[in-house]
């Protein structure tokens, strides 16, 4: 029961038909010279699925506020008429659009940008303090001058977005970017009317919003501050409420609540991040609206909410007047409409990887998802209807002929998927059982509802034959991967078992040695130390972390029950082992550091630079160190990580030339039986 989060919602001027708000979410779509088709498309798919207020990705105020050369800005290069075309394109499918007034500050990644006379790009702060991750770039202090100027740019930009005819605008005051930077005392270093003491600060944001508000008079203007940055020596919670005090006033229809710096040391949107986790900091912000003269703005909650029966408790619990949603928008374009019709089996969930989104954002590619590829692709793969409806097999219930099959049958073909095991899944069946990655079964799950939806026949237990294939019009081969396996002496031992068995039956009491620390022996590490139980997990991340956790949202939904009962043991019985290369490699940039910092806050003990695995015994693991020495690792058990490789079903067995035609295509392996068919095949 959604009743709250589908109840209509007053904004400002504008009549919404729900509380749920898509976050702003840089994709890149913005420069693309394709006069906005694409952006279009992937807002209008948003749109149609029923969300009621959608915020752009951040548009620069000016040349210098952009934060990468695939940031747009108002007035060049044909932005407006871009903005124009996805801005239409929202309000034919009922929806509000907020343009999102962006000002990167000293997070400019600015390296050979230039500006629109080919002048290299400038980048600007309250200080000259520059980022580390911006690889050397050096910011220029803003003077009061430009401070001044600045502060113009943003009515200016609000002034574009109204004759756009964007709905309203959010001021970008979050996540360390230049508002941001002004109120911090670790950014601020000015002393005059712009910095000095926590007042002057907080005058930039001040006056921002005053310029905004009295440049756009009948639009919705909101702001994005920050709920938290989760930076030592920043900004604290009561200076955060005086900032709020001094914004009310000023005519903001609402505040939208964020959390953390992108150059935090805490996590905050890793999968690992408990659900719900920094909902307490809209709370709070929520709690000093309500207490103070101006009660009627809005509050508006996020992040780290996937589900929006989430959303409904928040709703009703902590007096927040909506949610935004951002990835979760990626993975399914559907969500609101699917949740509303009370179908949440069919809700394709963000599974907090950053793969496809985040991780190629920072780098400046396009963005698009993990779990849904057409992601930021509307256009380039359209999901049409076909006039002609084929039969389509897949072979493999893995997460890629999960996808096929899904894809297939949307388009109206005739599909079948043939697994060998009982179960669908394959590695995402696997990786639900890591702590932070249950909602991996959730997209199992959306797409075995929909198969069932569309009435995709399933074979599960049952390896396909080339023979059952032969009337096919298309086959889709997804084998998946198996573990590769290690030519170590005693590999063949009973106490040695890859990740597969180990994640599958757990591992019994006694120490562990990982053999291979990538992403797949951290996940195994992980899920060998630490408690498959949320709420757990979130006790330990506000203590480690020494922040609030909203702890009654987590761990209450279905896919994250924690899995049956496991023995746990402490980090320092496992030792994980990697001949070269960084621990955890593999796993995306933003991602990386929080899953080996988890595994070395819980004491696992982590071996580089190995030289060679001499052999395994009963108990023991035999290395030769990084230093040339041979070593003892406690070994009770050994797991194998050492990568995967494709399944041998697919390739295996050439057609046998000298054998009769039908006999030799029936006994070769599918790829080679089906090509001597002349059945059209594609191996994904
Ligand atoms: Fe979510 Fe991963 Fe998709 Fe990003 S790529 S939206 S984190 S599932």
């Amino acid at each position: 029961d959604l009743a709250v989060l589908s109840s209509p919602w007053t904004l400002g001027p504008l009549r919404l038909r729900n509380r749920v708000v898509m976050g702003s979410m840089h994709t890149g779509l913005e420069v693309l010279d394709d006069g906005g088709a694409a952006m279009a498309a992937f807002y209008r798919e948003r749109a149609a699925g029923g969300v009621g207020c959608i915020v752009t990705g951040g548009i620069a105020v000016s040349d210098e506020a952009r934060g990468g050369p695939d940031f747009a800005v108002f007035g060049v290069g044909g932005a407006d008429e871009r903005f124009r075309v996805a801005v239409d394109a929202v309000h034919d499918e009922g929806g509000a659009v907020l343009a999102q007034l962006f000002h990167a500050g000293r997070y400019a990644l600015a390296n050979g940008m230039v500006d629109r006379n080919g002048r290299p790009q400038r980048v600007v702060a309250p200080s000259a303090l520059p980022w580390a991750a911006a690889r050397g770039v050096q910011p220029v202090a803003l003077t009061d001058a430009e401070v001044r100027r600045t502060i113009d740019d943003f009515a200016a930009a609000a002034r574009s977005a109204a004759a756009i005819g964007f709905d309203g605008v959010e001021i970008m005051a979050s996540e360390g970017y230049l508002v941001n930077q002004f109120q911090s005392p670790l950014t601020n270093l000015r002393d005059d009317e712009w910095g000095g003491d926590a007042v002057r600060r907080r005058r930039f944001a001040v006056e921002v919003v005053r310029a905004v508000r009295a440049a756009v008079p009948d639009l919705a203007v909101t702001i994005r501050l920050s709920g938290a940055d989760l930076m030592p020596g920043s900004t604290t919670d009561d200076e955060v409420d005086a900032l709020v005090h001094d914004l009310l006033p000023l005519g903001l229809d609402a505040v939208s609540v964020g959390i953390g710096w992108h150059e935090s040391r805490t996590p905050t949107v890793q999968a690992s991040v408990p659900h719900g986790a920094w909902l307490g900091y809209a709370e709070r912000v929520a709690a000093v609206v309500r207490a103070s003269a101006h009660p009627e703005v809005q509050v508006i909650a996020s992040n780290r909410m996937t589900d929006l029966r989430d959303g409904e408790s928040v709703l009703r619990d902590r007096r927040v007047d909506a949610v935004a949603l951002a990835r979760p928008f990626l993975a399914d374009p559907d969500i609101v409409r699917r949740s509303l019709d009370g179908r949440f089996d069919l809700v394709n969930t963000c599974i907090g990887c950053n793969q496809a989104c985040l991780d190629r954002s920072i780098v400046g590619q396009p963005v698009s998802c993990l779990v849904n590829p057409r992601a930021g692709r509307e256009l380039a793969l359209p999901l049409r209807p076909t006039t002609d409806p084929k039969r389509v097999d897949v072979v493999g219930g893995g997460p890629a002929g999960l996808a096929a099959a899904v894809d297939a049958a949307r388009r109206g073909h005739v599909v079948t998927l043939w697994e060998a095991s009982e179960t669908l899944g394959g590695q995402f069946a696997l990786a639900a059982v890591v702590p932070g990655k249950e909602d991996y079964a959730a997209t199992v799950q959306a797409a075995r509802a929909e198969l069932e939806d569309r009435g995709v026949t399933v074979h599960l237990g049952r390896a396909a034959t080339t023979a059952d294939l032969l009337d096919s019009d298309a086959v889709v081969l997804a084998p998946g991967v198996v573990p590769r396996r290690i030519a170590v002496p005693g590999a063949e031992l009973p106490h040695v078992v890859t990740y597969e068995d180990a994640l599958r039956d757990g591992v019994p009491p006694g120490t562990v040695a990982v053999i291979g620390g990538g992403g797949i022996g951290v996940d195994t590490a992980a899920f060998l130390v630490e408690s498959p139980d949320e709420s757990v997990r979130a006790a330990e991340f506000a203590a480690r972390w020494g922040v609030t956790v909203a702890d009654d949202l987590v761990g209450d939904l279905p896919q994250r029950q924690p899995a049956a009962g496991r023995t746990l043991r402490p980090g320092s019985d496992v030792t994980v082992l990697r001949r070269s290369g960084k621990f955890g490699q593999g796993i995306g940039i933003t991602s990386r550091w929080v899953a080996v910092g988890r595994l070395r806050d819980a004491g696992v003990r982590m071996i580089g630079g190995v030289q060679e695995y001499l052999r395994i015994e009963p108990g023991t693991l035999w290395i030769r160190d990084e230093d040339g020495r041979d070593t003892a690792v406690p070994a009770d058990h050994v797991v194998v990580c050492a990568g995967q490789e494709r399944s041998p079903e697919v390739d295996a067995g050439a057609v046998d030339a000298g054998a009769d035609d039908a006999a030799a295509v029936a006994q070769a392996g599918l790829a080679a039986g089906l090509a001597a068919a002349g059945v059209p095949h594609a191996v994904v």
